[in-house]
C-alpha cells in the first residue's frame, strides 16, 4: 500500500478519477483507449481499469483498447506490449468487464518492406514521413471507424500531457473543450477526445506507476520501467491523426526508423545488454 506522501499530487489524482467516472457514466458511448505500452497511456489505462473494477455490472459499457504494431517494432517493445495485452484481456474476462483488445497492424501490402522494396518508396525522412500514416494512422483509424459505425459515436482517451512538449502543449491549449472536458477529434467524425492526464507532470506519472505496481490486471510495471531506463528515451504513441507529433524525436519506435539521426532507444538497449532472438521475426 502506497503511503500518502508517496502519492502524486492528490488534487490531480482525485480530479482525474472524478473526471473519468463522471464521463463514463454520463452516456452510453463506448470508450476507446489508445494504448502504446508507454508510461502515459499505461497510466490512462490503469486509471480507467481501476474505475471499471469499482462499477456495478449495470454501469459497465464497452471499452476498447487499441494498440499499434507497425510490424517493424523493436522486438523487446513488441514482446512487452503483446504480453501486457494478453494479460489485460485475460484479466478483463475473469473480471467480467466489457473490454476488447485490438492490436492493429498495417496490411502486408502496406507494410514497411512492401512499400520500400515492392513499391519503391524512399526510406521515411523528416520531409516525407509516410510511415506515420501508412503504418500507424490507417490501421488504427480502421478499427475506430468500425467501432464508431457500430455505435454512432465514441469517446477516445489519449495520454497527452501539457508538460510533455511545448508543441503538444500548444495544440492542447488551442482546442475547444465542452463542459465535460471533451473536444472533437480533428479528423474522425463522431469521435470525441478525452485527455484525462493533461495536467499531470512527468514526476506524477512515474510516481503513480511506481506506487501502484503491478497494474490491476496483474501485470508488473517493472519491465516497462527497465525498458525506459535502458532506452533513456520516450515512447512512440498510438497516433490517430496528423496533429499528434510523431515519434521521430523521442521514441520507442520501429527498428528500421530512418527519421531520427540516432536511434537512442536502440542504442540504449544494446549498451545495456538487451538481447532478443530474431528467428521467426
Ligand atoms: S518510429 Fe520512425 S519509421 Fe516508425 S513510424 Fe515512427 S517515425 Fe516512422
Amino acid at each position: 500500500m502506497a503511503k500518502q506522501q508517496d502519492l502524486p499530487n492528490i488534487d490531480c489524482l482525485e480530479e482525474t478519477r472524478k473526471l473519468l467516472r463522471e464521463n463514463f457514466l454520463a452516456d452510453s458511448r463506448p470508450w476507446v483507449i489508445a494504448y502504446s505500452g508507454g508510461k502515459d497511456s499505461t497510466l490512462v489505462l490503469q486509471l480507467v481499469y481501476e474505475m471499471l473494477l469499482t462499477l456495478t455490472p449495470e454501469q459497465q459499457k464497452p471499452v476498447h483498447i487499441i494498440s499499434s504494431d507497425t510490424r517493424v517494432e523493436a522486438p523487446n517493445i513488441e514482446e512487452y506490449l503483446q504480453n501486457s495485452l494478453i494479460q489485460l484481456e485475460q484479466h478483463a474476462q475473469t473480471s467480467r468487464l466489457d473490454l476488447a483488445v485490438h492490436l492493429v497492424k498495417p496490411e502486408i501490402e502496406e507494410s514497411f518492406w512492401s512499400l520500400i522494396i515492392g513499391k519503391g518508396y524512399p526510406p521515411p525522412n523528416r520531409w516525407f514521413r509516410w510511415c506515420t500514416t501508412k503504418l500507424k494512422i490507417k490501421p488504427v483509424r480502421k478499427v475506430i471507424d468500425d467501432i464508431t459505425s457500430g455505435y454512432g459515436s465514441v469517446i477516445l482517451l489519449i495520454g497527452t500531457r501539457k508538460a510533455e512538449r511545448s508543441n503538444r502543449s500548444r495544440q492542447i491549449e488551442s482546442r475547444q473543450y465542452n463542459s465535460r472536458g471533451l473536444n472533437q477529434h480533428s479528423e474522425i467524425p463522431n469521435a470525441l477526445v478525452l485527455q484525462p492526464i493533461m495536467h499531470w507532470s512527468t514526476d506524477d506519472v512515474w510516481e503513480y506507476l511506481f506506487t501502484h505496481n503491478p497494474a490491476p490486471w496483474n501485470f508488473d510495471h517493472d519491465r516497462m520501467l527497465a525498458l525506459y531506463r535502458q532506452a533513456n528515451s520516450g515512447e512512440c504513441p498510438v497516433i490517430t491523426d496528423l496533429d499528434t507529433p510523431s515519434c521521430g524525436g523521442s521514441r520507442f519506435g520501429c527498428w528500421t526508423c530512418t527519421v531520427v539521426k540516432e536511434d537512442k532507444s536502440m542504442k540504449g538497449f544494446i549498451e545495456t545488454g538487451d538481447e532478443w532472438n530474431m528467428a521467426g521475426a
